[in-house]
């Protein structure tokens, strides 16, 4: 029997897979989790008789640079145009940028005279606090709703994305920054080399950029698979974040590691000829740590996708027991990384009846593929589920502490990742 053509356009989608930093090509896989919708899209009820699109989850690394990244499939103006994300309704999160804005305004001296500038501010979650300092902001914000929040806030926002194009109109207009924030923004962008090139236009020649990104490293010790999603471009190790850096003129002189979001990496880096910031030994120290764990070997990064399976069967087996014991289970949070989970697992709303979330953005939608409804917390004490699981593990300490009361009825707690944990 012959075999039938693939049509054009799947060949080459498979054949042109090239690295968004180096331009290698992109052969071996790192792990595939299947098919999942975009997950920061929540249907509301007027949406639910309606298709959805998915996306595949395949994730690649690229054996020249080692830079962990997803293909480009969905345009950047589709997925962050009205995004639901907003970053104001996590407490230890807003915690964690207070305590970064003292930091910064202590070690680099910023006051009035100075210019921060935030790469995808969001609703002004950070910048807020340099704006109370009385420290000269503007945030760069390319969902609308979002940056209208954050001017409204009275932090001055520009709705649009940032790359080479708007940072030279910036240095044109004689505004140079500083410092430069990016917070959980690299992952996020499609062309890497623009946005990269961009920042270092946009530092004065002795400014600081400081990056937030989940660290890789964590993200494979920590089994933190479901940080996978289709806005997450790319996954960074400090390794690779050097080189992508350095090949813009830019150095990294120090690094921090965080707990936000699993596991993250806040790197420091100048224009490379800038000498006023030495080099602080915890650069080399977390690079020893990476190479140690071989991470400049393709080796370390085969062998995950199988301790993923592990945790998916572990989650569908305690799911599956408690369904048959006729256990209710809701769901903590609505967090964009509970899609990775739901699809990848296979879990609908027969094993997890309903979740709640804090934002009212979110209360009265779905969860996207699953159709899981999202309500206000309220609903948990109103119907005292069985088990709680906490979808956005990354802030289990605070989401326990908060939800104390389930107690009451006997309730108890479910954690995910790394492991399944119930408590
Ligand atoms: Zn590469």
């Amino acid at each position: 029997m012959a075999t039938m053509a693939l049509p054009t356009e799947v060949s080459q989608n498979t054949t042109a897979k090239s690295c968004r930093f180096c331009g290698a090509s992109l052969e071996k896989t790192f792990i595939d989790l299947g098919m999942s919708p975009l997950c920061e899209t929540y249907p509301s009820v007027a949406e639910l008789n309606r298709g959805e699109m998915f996306y595949p989850l395949h994730v690649f690394v690229c054996a020249k640079c080692f830079l962990v990244q997803l293909e480009e499939f969905e345009s950047p103006e589709n997925i962050f145009s009205d995004y639901l994300y907003f970053s104001s309704y996590s407490d230890s999160w807003l915690k964690h940028c207070e305590n970064y804005t003292t930091q910064m305004i202590e070690r680099f001296g910023l006051g009035l005279k100075n210019f921060v500038v935030e790469v995808a501010s969001n609703d002004g979650y950070l910048l807020q606090y340099f704006v109370k300092k009385g420290v000269p902001v503007l945030g760069i914000e390319p969902a609308s709703n979002v940056a209208k929040v954050a001017e409204e806030k009275g932090v001055p926002t520009l709705n649009r994305f940032f790359g080479v194009q708007l940072a030279f109109e910036l240095v044109s207009q004689g505004k140079t920054a500083d410092l430069i924030a990016g917070n959980n923004v690299l992952a996020q962008v499609p062309d890497l080399n623009d946005f990269v090139e961009g920042l270092k236009l946009l530092l004065k020649p002795q400014g600081v950029l400081t990056l937030e990104f989940p660290s890789l490293l964590k993200l494979i010790e920590l089994n933190e698979f479901d940080t996978i999603y289709h806005e997450h471009f790319s996954y960074f190790s400090l390794l690779a974040t050097i080189n992508i850096l350095q090949a813009h003129g830019l150095k990294v002189f120090d690094v921090e590691e965080l707990a936000t979001h699993g596991g993250s990496l806040r790197v420091y880096a100048c224009r490379v000829e800038d000498t006023t910031h030495a080099l602080q030994p915890s650069v080399e120290a977390l690079l020893q740590l990476e190479k140690k764990s071989g991470l400049d070997t393709i080796a370390a990064y085969e062998g995950f996708a199988r301790q993923v399976k592990e945790t998916k069967f572990a989650l569908l087996d305690f799911l599956l027991s408690a369904a048959k014991e006729g256990k209710t289970v809701a769901g903590y949070g609505a967090p964009g990384k509970s899609a990775t989970l739901l699809h990848y697992c296979g879990i609908g709303k027969d094993l997890i009846q309903y979740t709640v979330d804090r934002s009212p953005h979110k209360q009265g939608r779905v969860l996207p593929g699953t159709h899981i409804p999202i309500f206000h917390p309220d609903r948990i004490r109103e119907t005292k589920p069985d088990y709680v699981i906490i979808l956005p593990w990354n802030l289990k300490d605070e989401i326990t502490q908060q939800l104390q009361f389930i107690r009451e009825w006997g309730g108890r707690f479910v954690v995910p990742i790394p492991k399944v944990a119930v408590y």
